[in-house]
């Protein structure tokens, strides 16, 4: 019996379970709001784990392409003190492939493949339970019904709200990124400074890293403590304000790292949010969350890698459930595996945000030490 099944979101978590699904034959629908796959800019790359997004990939059977693909030298990391000095300057081995980099257009291009997304297809609202399944309401007015509703749909997740009444809560850190383009013609030093990888640096309360995408492209990424309104008096339009608001709370630091930002062509404000390390709902039948709609998390390079093996894991037990009871208990015993898996990632990074953005910029660098082969 063949289960009518949807997913609410094209991100990581949305596609990689229509992939599964797909590889074993399964009609999934995919409704994204974005009206188009390039609709907005992709954001930066990612570094996708052996165990994690990788694994997810190889359940796709997409892992050769991802090798194919992916930037293992983008494993490099530097850490520089606030006033330039090199602290580490830390290589991957030739063979290394155990967290390669990957722009996300790339990798949403790969899930994609010959999967048919409806483009233009906001979901306003899931009600479960409405007779004869789960009820799918949309921006423009219309509804559908499914057996089972997935929601993939990120961080302000509108199938959240039908298993869970909690929201995600501001942490206290601030980001705010920008990027670079064509870095290696037209800021050679910058593009030294970045070398193949990431050059990270810390200071107290704050950090900066710029890391290398691929063609010449550079995102940077600060991150401050900050309220949660620090950009009151601050048109985030204007782009030399913003910089010069930025140049001011980096005071000091040394000129190569402030150049990353005097370079920057746009900024973008990211308050970091996240859900509560643990959180988990009461099983409803037809219903489930993946990826950041279930456990958003500090952005410290898993949110993503959690949300592919979350949709493949989802695909592959649903894809073994022949009847609707099966279905529910497939979904059902899934839910508690990426709770367990979700909850302990998210004490990870959650101390991990405290100590990259710390009183004390040293602790930034006794974690380093204690994750990275010396
Ligand atoms: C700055 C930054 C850097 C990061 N770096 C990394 C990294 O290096 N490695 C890593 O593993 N993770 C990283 N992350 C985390 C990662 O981006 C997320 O955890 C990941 O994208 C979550 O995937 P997702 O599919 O669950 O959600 P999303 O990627 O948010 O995708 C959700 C999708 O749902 C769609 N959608 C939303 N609402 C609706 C709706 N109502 N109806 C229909 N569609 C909807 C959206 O348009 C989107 O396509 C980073 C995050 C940030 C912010």
């Amino acid at each position: 019996m063949r289960h009518r099944i949807a997913v609410v979101g094209g991100g990581p978590a949305g596609l990689a379970f229509a992939r599964v699904l797909h590889r074993h034959d399964h009609p999934v629908t995919v409704l994204e709001r974005d009206p188009a796959p390039d609709a907005r800019p992709p954001g930066g790359t990612l570094d996708l784990h052996e165990g994690l997004g990788q694994l997810a990939l190889d359940k796709a059977g997409l892992l050769a392409e991802f090798q194919a693909l992916s930037r293992p030298e983008g494993q490099a990391m530097r850490i520089l003190d606030p006033d330039g000095t090199v602290l580490r300057d830390w290589r991957p081995r030739p063979d290394d492939r155990a967290n390669p980099e990957i722009d996300r257009r790339q990798l949403r291009d790969l899930l994609l493949g010959p999967l048919d997304v409806q483009w233009g297809r906001g979901v306003t609202r899931v009600v479960p339970g409405a007779g004869d399944g789960v009820r799918v309401r949309f921006a423009d007015g219309r509804q559908e019904t499914f057996d089972l509703v997935v929601g993939a749909d990120g961080a302000r997740s509108r199938v959240r709200p039908a298993l869970s009444s909690v929201t995600p809560h501001y942490t206290g850190v601030t980001s705010v990124e920008t990027s670079l383009d064509d870095v290696d013609t037209r800021h050679p030093d910058l593009a030294r400074l970045i070398g193949d990888g990431s050059v990270a640096v810390y200071g107290v309360n704050r950090s900066l890293v710029a890391q290398r995408n691929s063609g010449g492209h550079v995102k940077v990424y600060t991150k401050f403590r900050a309220p949660l309104d620090w950009h009151t008096n601050l048109d985030p339009a204007d782009v030399e304000a913003v910089r010069s608001s930025l140049l001011a709370l980096f005071d000091g630091w040394a000129a190569p790292v402030l150049a990353l930002l005097r370079h920057g062509t746009a900024f973008v404000h990211r308050p970091l949010h996240v859900l509560p390390v643990s959180h988990t709902w009461t099983h409803v039948s037809g219903v489930t969350l993946l990826g950041d709609a279930a456990h958003l998390m500090p952005p410290l390079g898993v949110g993503a890698n959690l949300a592919l093996l979350d949709g493949a894991e989802l695909a592959e037990s649903i894809a073994a459930a022949p009847g609707r009871g099966d279905l529910d208990e497939a979904v059902r015993t899934f839910e508690e595996r990426m709770w367990a898996r979700a909850g302990k990632w998210a004490k990870i990074t959650t101390a991990g945000l405290e100590r990259l953005v710390s009183p004390d910029p040293t602790e930034a660098l006794a974690l380093f030490d204690g994750v990275q082969p010396s």
